[in-house]
């Protein structure tokens, strides 16, 4: 059998998040929930005669993509018509860019699970308007009788078209490469990132080529895929199907491919169009773009602190982990955070960043998770969070006693201290009160006592147990532990 070589580029279709369309004044809706065909004009509508306008903002933040996928922004653009008859694209062309794209030869570095670092080049990033949508009926739908129907809102709603060159070898780094991608425009504030809502989408084109070898394959397109799961396993299996072909002896037909996630395969759907089947040529209605240096100079000013320097600098500032950090950075929002904890001053002793990172991945996150909530959910700000940390740190309460208060804080937004009070919850630090109770639990449990000075060290654990018990949960562990192996040696 032969061994193969995967060849995989993507492309992904983002849209700006823009307050109006590419060409035309119409606001930008949801388009899941506006009622269809309300932001619509004669422009995005295609009728004969009407002239586009290129919306300055929608560069502006192409720009912005261009830059931080470290692309060299092309000064002189130029909008081409893409040429093709369907439905849900009214003028029969599409307004795009062909020949003289906005940015050009970038490059994305991701992490392989195997902990390498692999750096995916980047061709091309251009503008263009996205199509309106298409629903079909089928008999359980309001129409019975079936049909199509069609929603212009989407119609000329700025679209940014990324492209990857072909050095993709699994499906796994098409995954980790889409999920970059996806981490960077959110951190941009250019995308929303919601794949079911259709801003962010995933096409990767996939061929074989014998290993070793320079020479292309055929390849195959897969169109409309909804979830990073169906970019890795969609790739995964066109690749077995491929192979298959040609080990058989076959041929692969250069076609584009649905995928069904209920039946995980994939399936044919059009033989792939060349780039003349589109019959590109310059749009005669736009001028050509041009970007000054000065415009690239002040959108570099606004760049955000990416998600790998950022990551970097939280392992070399704060000693966090890999991991801890990767986990940090994933969302904008949540490293915006983390961040303003660390700018809390009135806390004494001040929670190190590694404790508040714990804290924030171990116990915070948990408790979103189970409510299913962002960051934004959260009641209580930054500082009263690291005011918790800093009675658990002053010995107010013990760890657990604050996981518990960190829930109460998380349904109420109460102050910990104000939990703390309101419940009792202190913690006893109070040497002789531990003894105390210390010296009852040894008392009321001679059996015990006799089988642990017996040799069963393990029942330690068992009188660390009845001492927390006794006390609510409330006493200071490190004092219970050391009193208890005093007072249990001295019965030796
Ligand atoms: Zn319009």
């Amino acid at each position: 059998m032969t061994e193969y070589e995967a060849v995989i580029g993507l492309e992904i279709h983002a849209e700006l998040m823009t307050a109006s369309k590419m060409f035309c004044g119409c606001r930008v809706v949801d388009s899941v929930t506006a009622p269809p065909n309300t932001a619509t004009c004669p422009v995005c509508l295609g009728m004969p005669g009407m002239l586009p306008v290129i919306n300055k903002r929608a560069v502006e933040l192409a720009i912005r993509v261009g830059l931080a996928l470290n692309c060299t922004i092309q000064r002189h653009n130029i909008f081409a018509r893409k040429n093709y008859f369907y439905p849900d694209l009214p003028k029969s062309y599409q307004i795009s860019q062909y020949e003289l794209p906005l940015a050009l030869d970038g490059h994305l570095d991701i992490e392989l699970a195997s902990g390498e670092t692999k750096r995916i080049d980047i061709r091309r990033v251009h503008l263009e308007e996205d199509t309106g949508k298409l629903t079909h009926l089928d008999k359980d739908s309001q129409f019975p009788q079936g049909g199509t129907l069609v929603d212009y809102n989407r119609s000329g709603v700025p679209l940014l078209e990324i492209v990857s060159e072909p050095n993709i070898r699994s499906g796994e780094e098409a995954r980790a490469y889409a999920v970059k991608i996806r981490q960077i425009l959110r951190y941009l504030e250019v995308n929303s990132g919601d794949m079911e809502k259709g801003v962010f989408r995933v096409e990767p084109n996939i061929s074989l080529r014998p290993a070793g070898t320079e020479t292309f394959g055929t390849r195959t397109e897969l169109k409309n895929l909804n979830s990073f799961r169906a970019l890795a396993d969609g790739t995964a299996y066109e690749l077995v199907r491929q192979a298959e072909i040609l080990d058989a002896g076959g041929q692969v037909v250069q076609e584009t491919r649905g995928w069904n996630e209920s039946k995980r395969l994939t399936f044919s759907q059009r033989s792939k169009e060349e780039a003349e089947d589109y019959r590109y040529f310059p749009e005669p209605d736009l001028p050509p773009l041009e970007i000054t240096d000065e415009w690239v100079e002040s959108v570099k000013l606004t760049l955000p602190e990416l998600p790998d320097t950022k990551r970097a600098r939280y392992m070399a500032d704060f000693e966090l982990s890999a991991y801890d950090a990767s986990v940090l950075v994933e969302e904008r929002a949540v490293a915006n955070w983390f961040e303003h904890t660390l700018a809390v001053s009135d806390v004494d002793p001040a929670p190190s960043p590694k404790s508040i990172a714990n804290w924030m991945i171990n116990d915070l996150f948990r408790l979103m998770n189970e409510h299913k909530q962002g960051v934004a959910d959260i009641k209580f700000e930054p500082a009263a969070f690291v005011q918790l940390i800093g009675l658990v740190e002053n010995n107010t309460v013990n760890n657990n006693t604050a996981k518990d208060v960190l829930t109460e804080m998380y349904q109420s937004g109460r102050p910990a201290a104000e939990i703390i009070q309101a419940k009792g919850l202190a913690q006893i630090s109070d040497e002789t009160a531990i003894f105390e109770i210390i010296s009852q639990v040894i008392r009321e449990n001679p059996d015990t006592v006799a089988a642990y000075l017996s040799g069963k060290d393990k029942l330690r654990g068992w009188f660390v147990g009845q001492v927390m018990k006794a006390t609510k949960g409330k006493a200071n562990p490190e004092i219970v532990n050391r009193r208890l192996a005093e007072q249990l040696d001295q019965l030796k």
